[in-house]
């Protein structure tokens, strides 16, 4: 099977170590080739909402990814944002992707320990990427808790699961690459 290109992006910081320690590992759980853009992207300012404290709104960033001219046609891409980030109907999300699409966000700033922990916050990240790559596989959210493709609505439920998807999603993962 081909694997899939997928680069990770920097937005608004430049923690490259962060971007590698998950481009070492998605290949471990998913069939990808990753390279890191180190160009990083800048977030534009139409994106934060005002009247939610700055925050993103996640679906327009996606709209605003679609429209820049900068992506290789054969690759997701998963932008990892310094920020925090909304969508429609939530008042926080770690992050968003389409499915069977092209785009994923992650959003850092709720991710990050209360105490300062790069382990936990690289570890952390590298599950938020893991999942909305899932999504961009296809894969929807899974009933089990433990794996990578169910839903966390807390940092709690993030910290329980494994960064990888589970057996059931990995046989369906399998099933929708075959049907490209
Ligand atoms: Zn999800
Ligand atoms: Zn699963």
């Amino acid at each position: 099977m081909e694997p899939v290109n997928v680069v990770l992006v920097p937005a608004n910081f430049i923690e490259i170590s962060l971007l590698e320690f998950i481009g070492e590992r998605l290949p471990e759980a998913y069939p990808v080739n990753v390279r890191i853009d180190e160009r990083g992207i800048r977030v534009p300012p139409h994106v934060y909402d005002k009247e939610r404290d700055g925050m993103i709104k996640s679906e327009k960033l996606i709209t605003y990814l679609r429209a820049v001219d900068r992506w290789r046609l054969d690759e997701k891409v998963i932008i990892i944002v310094d920020d925090d980030g909304y969508a429609t109907n939530t008042n926080f999300i770690f992050g968003q992707a389409e499915v069977n699409g092209k785009f994923g966000v992650v959003y850092l700033a709720r991710l990050r320990p209360y105490e300062q922990d790069d382990e936990l916050l690289y570890v952390r990240a590298l599950k938020e990427v893991s999942h909305e790559l899932g999504h961009l596989f296809g894969l929807d959210h899974c009933f089990n808790p433990k794996c990578v493709m169910s839903f966390s609505e807390t940092i709690e439920e993030v910290d329980r699961k494994d960064w990888r998807p589970c057996n059931s999603c990995l046989e369906k993962l399998f099933k929708l690459m075959a049907m490209r």
